[in-house]
């Protein structure tokens, strides 16, 4: 099905920011894409309009009960000039399942990903350059019908905005460099039954206390441990967590608690092409340190749309702390971040079809 939205263009343009200073989502593009959906009418009048404030009832239910959802992708621009976006559908298949999770109405993969096309295409001149740049798209969806019963909305928008963006990390020239993560193990992410697979704000206006409690520590992001035994790794922060051991990779299975991270499924494909042992199954953060005490842990690292692939140089825990891989980048982070930076942005050839053309 093809989708037509309608296109206001803005009047005013802004400057475009300097690339060599862009922080993570701090400066948004001149135009936003929204639609809106009613119970009997469906998802309608989409429209590109100039990038600016929404109007909400204050008894919008999204403002009391968070019923809501978000998503994350980039577009680069490859050297020939196409706009690539990585792996949209995935996106928009991930998308699907945090609606349904949240009683929010369903949207088409096609409509979701044509949606996104249609804004990046307008906003095409906002994709920087620069090495370790990009435009970040923020779709997301919430109940903005007013009343302040606890049920499930009738109404709804869908918006999307852009950010051009640099590294997430200040890394100097660009690239990846070491973090330090804090093991948490007084706060929790999801609990079995929960939303942990479901990209939706209540996840994360939860996660902050922890996330304040490992900055105090002079750590970038938390381990995240299961919410039950208090044993199991689970995320780093908002993004999936790689283990390396032996001469295997270990990463959370998708049992519920878990974000399906389009990037953790792109680790999991190029390991598996390139015949490395990769595993998803449970592992304890005993297990990691005993790894860590007698030598076999090799690397530890995070894979996440924002910073792609995120080496672990150091974990600290309340007994004491551990230098991962001699606190440098490890081997296969590298060689994963080369790997999947250099399709996602058409340096590579892309074995899998992952790359979209806008
Ligand atoms: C978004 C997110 C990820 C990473 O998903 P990608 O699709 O790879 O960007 C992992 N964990 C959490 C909790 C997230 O919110």
């Amino acid at each position: 099905m093809n989708y037509s939205f309608t296109i206001q263009k803005t009047q005013a343009p802004k400057p475009k920011p300097d690339p060599n200073t862009l922080k993570f989502g701090q400066t948004f593009s001149d135009h936003m894409f929204i639609m809106d959906y009613a119970d009997g009418k469906g998802w309608h009048d989409g429209r590109i309009v100039p990038y600016g404030p929404l109007s909400l009832d204050p008894a919008s239910a999204v403002l009391h009960y968070g019923q809501e959802m978000f998503e994350g992708l980039k577009a680069y621009r490859a050297p020939d000039g196409r706009v690539l976006l990585f792996r949209p559908y995935k996106n928009a298949e991930r998308a699907r399942a945090s609606n349904e999770r949240m009683c929010m109405p369903d949207i088409d993969a096609e409509l979701f990903v044509g949606a996104i096309k249609a804004l990046v295409d307008v906003e095409r001149d906002w994709i920087p350059e620069k090495e370790g740049t990009s435009l970040y798209i923020r779709p997301f969806m919430f109940a903005d019908e007013p009343f302040l019963g606890v049920h499930a909305a009738h109404h709804f928008k869908f918006v999307i905005i852009c950010s051009p963006v640099g590294p997430y990390y200040d890394t100097p020239g660009g690239g990846i460099a070491p973090t330090s993560i804090y093991v948490e193990r007084e706060y929790v992410r999801a609990a079995p039954g929960g939303t942990g697979f479901a990209k939706v704000g209540g996840n994360y206006g939860g996660s902050l206390k922890a996330q304040a409690a490992a900055s105090a520590r002079g750590c970038e992001q938390v381990l995240w441990l299961d919410a039950v035994e208090r044993r199991y790794v689970e995320e780093i922060g908002t993004s999936n967590a790689f283990f390396v051991i032996g001469d295997e990779v270990i990463t959370a299975p998708l049992h519920g608690t878990i974000l399906p991270g389009v990037t953790r499924d792109s680790v999991i494909h190029l390991l598996k092409s390139w015949d490395i042992p990769v595993s998803e199954r449970r592992l304890t953060i005993d297990d990691v340190f005993a790894a860590g005490r007698d030598g076999r842990l090799g690397e530890i690292f995070a894979s996440g749309t924002a910073a792609v692939i995120s080496p672990v140089g150091k974990l600290v825990s309340a007994d004491g702390a551990l230098a991962v891989g001699g606190g440098s980048v490890g081997p296969l982070a590298q060689r994963l971040y080369d790997a999947l930076y250099g399709v996602q942005t058409g340096r590579l050839t892309d074995g899998f079809g992952w790359t979209v053309t806008v």
